[in-house]
């Protein structure tokens, strides 16, 4: 059987196939509308409403918002339903395709709260290694709760987005220096899209009917502001500039296929912790500097899962909405091209990285572009991929 979508990225060799089917907003210039990623198409959601039945409502308006405020249920039957319609072999009445160079992709729903943790042993490790050097690189809490911290939601953007190189204070002699980051890094991320009722205390078995997407997510981070900044209260201006994510949401059903046990910390986790089906994910990364691939890490090297982290954001009675977003902290393996930070891959700035046009980095300069990418195992030996998250640094503005 073949389907009606003439697209040869629309197949199910390809990532973006019909086992991915990807949550989006277009805007071919008639205003946003929700569509799913078919290939390098984009079929406009509205378009086939008279098929969707009762769910079409849920995908009638400018953005994913509606979508995210229904419940696990509805997610599951509107993807069965998408399936089936985009793999007949005639086209649904009034289906409108267009192909994704030919409209803008705005950031597709209304961000709530953004937590972002710190989940990769081996990043925790690495970073204690370089600013700490003289104590255990891993600090006594972190093998008992994922440690994280509340970020800024307003300044979440859309891949795509340039990112301006940010001003603040840093370390100096004689005193802080304030002027242009002279130290901006990027952090190869997973981040979680929340939906469902509104929730408080929801429990690792309950994480399905929560998360109703995964993103890949770039936490710019601007080291040198950081360093000077974070003690005692840790991020703040060094990382609330600008975190961009992809324009697409996969959803948390394309990935049943890459689910996968999270690795032992080697003590036992309190009860609120403990899963009863494995929530790790088996998501292969890769960071892309100005085209040159510069590490490959593994999410699926993560000591914390997003049922965990979902479970200890709300076990002191605060609230989860449709909207929230949260984010894995940076994904690092073991290996050395499996860092997934420059400060790790540069060591702090000691080391060059070589790029493939004989340029040599340790931090980000102006004009420079970062583009992460992620794949995962689909079913029946497809691969599904994740929507890119790619920005471009822009000088920083004259103060
Ligand atoms: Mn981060």
């Amino acid at each position: 059987m073949t389907s009606w979508v003439r697209d040869p990225a629309f197949a199910r060799d390809q990532p973006f196939g019909p086992q991915t089917l990807p949550y989006g907003v277009v805007d071919a210039g008639d205003g946003p509308r929700v569509a799913v990623r078919l290939g390098d198409h984009a079929l406009a959601l509205p378009s086939i409403a008279r098929h969707l039945g009762d769910l079409a409502e849920l995908v009638s308006g400018v953005s994913l918002d509606p979508l995210l405020a229904a419940t696990r249920a509805d997610w599951s039957g509107l993807r069965a339903r998408l399936t089936s319609l985009v793999t007949q072999p005639s086209a649904p009445t009034g289906a409108e395709l267009v192909s994704l160079s030919d409209v803008r992709i705005p950031l597709p729903f209304t961000v709530g709260d953004y937590v972002d943790f710190y989940s990769s042993r081996h990043h925790a490790e690495n970073v204690g290694r370089i600013m700490r050097p003289d104590s255990d690189p891993l600090l006594p809490n972190w093998t008992h709760l994922p440690v994280g911290y509340h970020g800024r939601s307003g300044t979440v953007v859309v891949s795509g987005t340039p990112v301006e190189r940010p001003h603040g204070q840093r370390r100096g002699k004689g005193g802080p220096h304030f002027g242009p980051s002279g130290r901006l890094d990027v952090e190869a991320e997973v981040g979680f899209v929340c939906g469902g009722p509104v929730a408080r205390r929801v429990p690792t078995r309950s994480a399905a009917e929560h998360i109703f997407g995964v993103v890949l997510l770039n936490d710019w981070s601007a080291r040198d502001i950081q360093g000077w900044e974070y003690q005692p209260l840790g991020p703040f201006l060094g990382k609330s500039f600008a975190t961009s994510i992809s324009a697409w949401v996969t959803p948390l059903d394309a990935l049943a296929t890459a689910r996968v046990a999270v690795p032992d910390v080697g003590n036992p986790w309190l009860p609120y912790l403990v899963e009863d089906t494995p929530w790790g994910l088996d998501l292969r990364l890769s960071v892309e500097w100005n085209g040159t691939v510069v590490s490959r890490p593994r999410f699926a090297d993560m000591s914390y899962s997003c049922a965990q982290q979902l479970a200890h954001m709300t076990v002191n009675g605060a609230t989860v909405r449709p909207g929230d977003l949260f984010a894995s902290g940076t994904v690092s393996g073991p290996e050395e091209r499996q860092r997934g930070s420059f400060l790790e891959l540069s060591w702090g700035g000691r080391d060059l990285i070589e790029l493939a046009d004989g340029q040599t980095r340790t931090f980000l300069e102006d004009g420079d572009t970062v583009v992460i990418t992620a794949q995962a195992p689909g079913e029946d030996g497809s691969v599904v991929g994740l929507a890119p998250v790619e920005g471009t640094v822009l000088p920083a503005v004259d103060l």
